[in-house]
């Protein structure tokens, strides 16, 4: 028996050219239709109901309440090893970090013993950290600037954080707020994901999500905003699970897949 291809079936049918050429066409729109099914929802800005002043003043009152002096999980004795902790945390775990800086930190706790200790004896230290070559030229590196530019000290500008090697945006945020009280907001993937899911401060980057909650919470809550959000991303509003129903904002949040 001949065999019966899709091109010989299509020829042999009394189906009209223009008529199968539409059937043909469906299952490509289908596949399209299919894949907009199982996108995940995003809450837009435009589509979401604003938040009112009281809401917010009202969700950072709760984690007050829960939490009145949260602390941040990077250990540091200062705020240079603060510093090198941050730079150190880039794409790693606050517990990996804080694993190869306990000891580190006992023989190597300003820039001077940190020069002193060298590159490839830090090296040892850091290993077990991701990117711990580049990490570890640029905490020798960012070390040596401090004491040429800076006196030894971390400055306390953004620009001059910014400045040094290895230390960006995030990097002077978290050294701003948590060294010296400035009302800076770190934004790391915690931050990203809560600000807009709840629709707080919905935005595509970082920078944004950053100036939008800046712009939203009280500045009595500023203080702390940044380690409140970490933390409520880090145990309640997981990336896959979020657990919505100890959540303690869930009846104010804005997100539609929210299993309350
Ligand atoms: S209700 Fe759910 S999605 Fe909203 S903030 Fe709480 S845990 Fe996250």
């Amino acid at each position: 028996m001949a065999k019966i291809t899709r091109k010989t079936a299509v020829r042999k049918s009394s189906v009209p050219k223009k008529k199968a050429k539409a059937k043909a066409a469906k299952p490509a729109r289908a596949a399209k239709t299919s894949l907009k099914a199982i996108k995940p929802k995003t809450v837009k800005p435009k589509t979401i109901k604003p938040w009112t002043p009281a809401e917010i003043h009202e969700v950072f009152s709760r984690f007050r309440k829960a939490n009145p002096a949260p602390k941040g999980e990077l250990e540091h004795l200062n705020p240079f090893t603060l510093l090198v902790a941050v730079v150190l945390s880039a794409q790693a775990t606050d517990a990996g970090v804080n694993k190869a800086t306990r000891e580190l930190f006992q023989v190597a706790d300003t820039p001077q013993k940190m020069l002193d200790l060298g590159e490839e004896r830090l090296r040892d230290y850091i290993k077990t950290i991701g990117l711990y070559r580049t990490k570890a030229k640029n905490v020798i590196a960012l070390s040596a600037k401090l004491l040429t530019d800076f006196g030894g000290e971390v400055p306390r500008t953004r620009a001059e954080i910014e400045s040094l090697p290895g230390a960006g945006r995030k990097t002077a945020n978290v050294v701003l707020n948590m060294a010296f009280g400035a009302h800076t907001m770190a934004v790391d993937t915690h931050v990203f994901r809560v600000g807009n899911r709840t629709g707080l401060a919905p935005g595509k980057t970082p920078l944004e999500v950053e100036l939008g909650l800046e712009k939203v919470i009280p500045a009595e809550f500023m203080l702390h905003a940044h380690h409140w959000l970490i933390l409520h991303g880090r145990y309640t509003c997981l990336s896959r699970k979020p657990r919505c129903e100890v959540c303690l904002i869930n009846d104010l949040c804005r997100w539609p897949e929210k299993t309350v």
